[in-house]
């Protein structure tokens, strides 16, 4: 939105409701006071710039400057709609924002907030109860008992692996070692991701208050949050967050009059992908090269600054003050069994509504395309999905109803990943998507071990020659004995995943890349 204009938007609507700012008017029959209100991401990218007008909840889409003086005179200062500029599809317009279909279909709880509140308000995230899952826990839970109801709502990790978070945090409560760190992963750097960055930029008291339930579970008192460089508005409103939470003495010495303490620090990264991963992280926020290391020992026995630490992304994180509030069992009825709880996903490429959303797990691929994004754009026919960035996998037209958790897709041999979702229509190349996936692995490759550092680049030769029409038949076994070669023996996930993209298009389009040897395309 802000890179279509919604900031001379915001500041059109500021220019109109100066006057009137502190003067309720009145439409239908609400009161409302006028003012203008910055939120975070709405999700719906293919339609910004959206304008909100509550408490009417009606969402305008593609706004232009030029819409401003008619928006306020009709809509704000009269309460009638502006019909050009609501969602219309199939004849039907669609005024109120829930009833959207690409809304209607979504179960919103971590991104709830997100383009609702002003992020940079912190009053704002109270108003809507936030904060009171950390003052539950200060005032009426003992510390096991949140890593209790972490781990009883089976919550895992939405960074990648799926690991189960309330394990992770009880193994670092049981250390001997009393210094302890709390860190969050906000390196999203899967290209087509930005549910993380959504979240920092919409919501970030929900994440930091996600962190501070792990600060007190898990005995820290100190936490640091790994933001990529390359998102400023994150890192803005993140200082802000903390700015205004240590006022209110939310962070700090001696939360709300209690002994839990609770520091919290911003570390920017340079945008290093492998820095994702966690003993590279924790390596680049002490200082040194990013750069993985053998395990063990584990990061929750020697992780940041050598300390036992809780390391989650930031997904993770807002998922917990929810669990805190509501109970492991409101969790539980949320997903599948195995995957408890929504996922958040960035829906990129030849999709009609293109945006961040969010559903329960489970939800198949089929109800996010179609029933969601609305389609293939341009009517075109499915081909595939890439899920989960260049470490997930393809998924094919076949796999249209499999279920989007993580058991599902291990089973199909792909990953959810970190959530990254770029459709695919049928005049996608899937040789190119291989190259191009396989390129950004080389070029993020840190270089550490053989399979990884010499096998990508050996592969990516391949693939270059082959979308240039020189490669020869040979090559496609050469491409799968590299491929599970690296996967079996790369030091890192990011190695370990790196062939996946090559692998899982040869296995599904392997008429494309005889194409391409014999030159019919
Ligand atoms: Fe570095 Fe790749 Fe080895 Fe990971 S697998 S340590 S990224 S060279």
């Amino acid at each position: 939105c802000l890179a279509g204009g919604s900031q001379e938007i915001c500041d059109r609507f500021t220019e109109l409701s100066k006057d009137v700012k502190n003067v309720s008017v009145e439409f239908g029959k609400e009161i409302a006071h006028v003012g203008v209100k910055k939120s975070g991401c709405h999700g719906f990218c293919e339609m910004g710039p959206l304008v909100r007008i509550e408490p009417m909840n009606i969402l305008y889409i593609k706004v232009k400057p030029e819409d401003c003086q008619e928006i306020f005179e009709k809509t704000i200062l009269r309460g009638e709609p502006v019909e050009r500029l609501v969602y219309e599809i199939d004849g039907v317009k669609y005024e109120a924002q829930e009833d959207i279909p690409f809304y209607a279909k979504q179960t919103r709880l971590v991104l709830k907030n997100c383009g609702h509140i002003d992020a940079e308000h912190i009053s704002e995230y109270l108003a809507v109860g936030g904060y009171s899952a950390i003052e539950k826990a200060l005032f009426d839970m003992k510390p096991d008992e949140v890593v209790d109801v972490v781990e009883e709502a089976n919550l895992r990790g939405r960074g990648g692996g799926g690991f189960q978070t309330g394990y992770k945090w009880r193994q670092v409560a049981r250390q001997p070692e009393k210094i302890r760190y709390v860190v969050c992963n906000g390196d999203e750097g899967d290209p087509g991701a930005f549910m993380d960055r959504s979240i920092m930029e919409g919501d970030p008291h929900k994440m930091i208050e996600g962190m501070m339930l792990a600060a007190y579970a898990t005995g820290a008192q100190e936490g640091y949050i790994y933001v990529r460089a390359e998102y400023p508005l994150a890192i803005s409103r993140l200082k802000t967050a903390i700015a205004q939470a240590e006022e209110m003495q939310l962070l700090g010495d001696h939360i709300l009059g209690t002994d839990f303490s609770f520091k919290l620090h911003i570390n920017r990264g340079a945008g290093a992908f492998v820095c994702g991963e966690g003993s590279a992280l924790t390596a680049s926020i002490e200082g040194e090269r990013g750069m993985p290391r053998t395990k063990p020992p584990r990061t929750v026995e020697q992780g940041l600054f050598g300390k036992p630490t809780v390391l989650n992304n930031v997904e993770t994180y807002a998922n917990v003050p929810m669990i805190v509030e509501n109970g492991a069992a409101w969790f539980k009825s949320i997903g599948t069994e195995g995957s408890p709880g929504t996922k958040a996903f960035a829906l990129t490429g030849s999709v009609n509504n293109t945006g961040l959303i969010e559903v329960p797990m489970g939800t198949t691929l089929r109800e996010v395309i179609y029933d969601i994004g609305g389609g293939v754009k341009g009517g075109g026919a499915f081909k595939a999905v890439q899920i989960g960035g260049p470490s997930g996998g393809c998924l094919v037209d076949a796999d249209l109803d499999i279920q989007l958790d993580f058991d599902s897709l291990k089973k199909r041999g792909a990953m959810i990943g970190s959530g990254g979702l770029v459709v695919m229509d049928e005049n996608s190349c899937m040789v190119e998507v291989a190259r191009f996936f396989m390129n950004f692995t080389q070029n993020e490759s840190c270089g550490k071990c053989v399979p990884c550092r010499e096998g990508t680049m050996r592969m990516l030769e391949i693939l270059e020659r082959m979308v240039i029409g020189e490669g020869k038949e040979e090559d496609l076994d050469m491409l799968e004995e590299l491929g599970h070669a690296i996967t079996d023996t790369a030091l890192c996930g990011l190695g370990k995943s790196a062939a996946l993209p090559v692998l899982s298009t040869l296995a599904n389009f392997r008429d494309e890349y005889i194409a391409h040897i014999n030159r019919k395309c």
